[in-house]
């Protein structure tokens, strides 16, 4: 993607901030602007036009869509819905059926060109990981005292603001919230109808979260603010009482698994059944999904499992954690060992109730079934628990390997 990046460092003038702000340090923020080429082909909706191209969810949809109609989208909206499920697509399709120049319909209900300035300059923020990591590496080429002070926004429309959280630390910081108060009181949308204010996380920080609320107490008049969320329970009730919350479901395995024949046509059948199947109705999931580097990782979570339960032998895993303890890619082979462990802990639970009918792991469906002979409900919990405190623990900056080694030494009390 040939994007150009422009740093905009601007002082942030707190004036005339309510008492909460008035407090808080100034800022700065790093811009990311794409607006030099058209919509960007991001893998989720590569053709994305219009609505019809977001699949599932349709209730939740229609009814945005005619809150649209009737000129009454909300000031504050949670989109909840598991990774992958549409949740970012979903907000910026709502900024353009609002902001179209050129608005259409489709199903009796607005929907939007694609094709207008305002559709392709929100329409250029799709691919937001890029993005983010395009602005990130232009603050590290900042002066130390800049970089500091600078939070990390995408903005490609001058009133549709991006707000991901703020690498390292990943949460979304009082900076950036400040940015966000400041767009909706002091600068009234330029070439928009509605401003837009997308939160990509619902980890604020505790300053960050308080000033929200603020902001969530006096809307600003022509601004939305769509916050995105795994789980809405992260957010302060006081935010989510103040919102209206919509959630996205996942879709059935048997449309994902249909999609994906059409999009990923390189895929074997048994390989789409699989990748449906992990995705868990995710369709952004389903189609990025990386087969070999799962079942790269699932035949090491097979070891593991396998030594815990048939050989109460180690020397497999402590040479895996080993492999695993160079590297820098560590920490994320290891996550994706335990995401792969997690998923064959929850089919030897389906296994064990009876219901084999609904594993992920489809094409072990045997190895799952002489695996579950014996094992009782209590250890592959006690199991699943142990895979959970391997991954706070890496959250907590634990030795990797270390805690992978504890996690086995407790799978062999089962
Ligand atoms: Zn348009």
């Amino acid at each position: 993607m040939s994007s150009k990046i422009d740093k905009i460092i601007s002082g942030l003038d707190t004036r005339g901030f309510s008492q909460a702000l008035a407090s808080a340090s100034a800022t700065a923020h790093v811009s990311a602007f794409t607006v030099d080429h058209p919509p960007s082909t991001r893998v989720v909706y590569p053709h994305s036009v219009g609505f019809s191209d977001f699949l599932g969810n349709t209730a939740t949809v229609t009814h945005l869509r005619e809150g649209v109609r009737a000129g009454r989208l909300p000031h504050s909206l949670i989109l909840a819905g598991p990774a992958g499920a549409g949740k970012y697509t979903l907000a910026l399709m709502l900024s353009k059926v609002a902001n179209c120049l050129q608005p259409e319909e489709s199903n009796g209900l607005p929907d939007f060109c694609g094709r207008c300035s305002n559709c392709v300059r929100i329409g250029a923020a799709v691919n937001l990981e890029e993005l983010v990591a395009e602005a990130v590496a232009a603050r590290e080429d900042m002066r130390d005292t800049d970089k500091r002070e600078t939070r990390i926004i995408v903005q490609t429309h001058p009133d549709v603001i991006v707000i991901p959280p703020d690498p390292p630390q990943l949460m979304i910081k009082l900076g950036q919230v400040k940015q966000a108060i400041h767009a909706a009181y002091y600068r009234p949308p330029v070439e928009a109808k509605r401003a837009f204010t997308i939160f990509t996380s619902s980890a604020f920080m505790k300053e960050a979260a308080n000033s929200l609320l603020k902001l969530l107490e006096e809307p600003p008049e022509h601004t939305s603010l769509v916050l995105l969320t795994e789980n809405p329970q992260e957010l302060l009730p006081t935010i989510r009482s103040r919102a209206v919350v919509h959630r996205l479901g996942p879709l059935p395995a048997i449309q994902v698994d249909a999609l994906l024949a059409k999009r990923r046509p390189e895929l074997k059948p048994r390989d789409r059944a699989l990748a449906a199947r992990l995705a868990e109705g995710a369709v952004g999931r389903a189609l990025t999904i990386d087969l070999d580097k799962y079942l790269t990782s699932r035949r090491d979570a097979l070891v593991i499992l396998r030594g815990a339960i048939q050989e109460r032998d180690f020397t497999q895993l402590f040479q895996a954690t080993e492999t695993y303890r160079a590297g820098a890619d560590g920490q994320e082979k290891t996550l994706s060992l335990l995401r792969a462990l997690s998923s064959l802990l929850e089919d030897l639970l389906l296994t064990v109730a009876g219901t084999p009918a609904l594993i992920r792991n489809l094409d072990l469906e045997a190895e799952l079934g002489k695996l579950s002979a014996g094992l009782s409900v209590e250890w592959i919990d006690a199991a699943v628990r142990a895979a959970t405190q391997v991954e706070q623990g890496m959250r907590r900056n634990l030795l990797r390997s270390l805690s992978l080694d504890a996690m086995a030494l407790s799978l062999d009390r089962g």
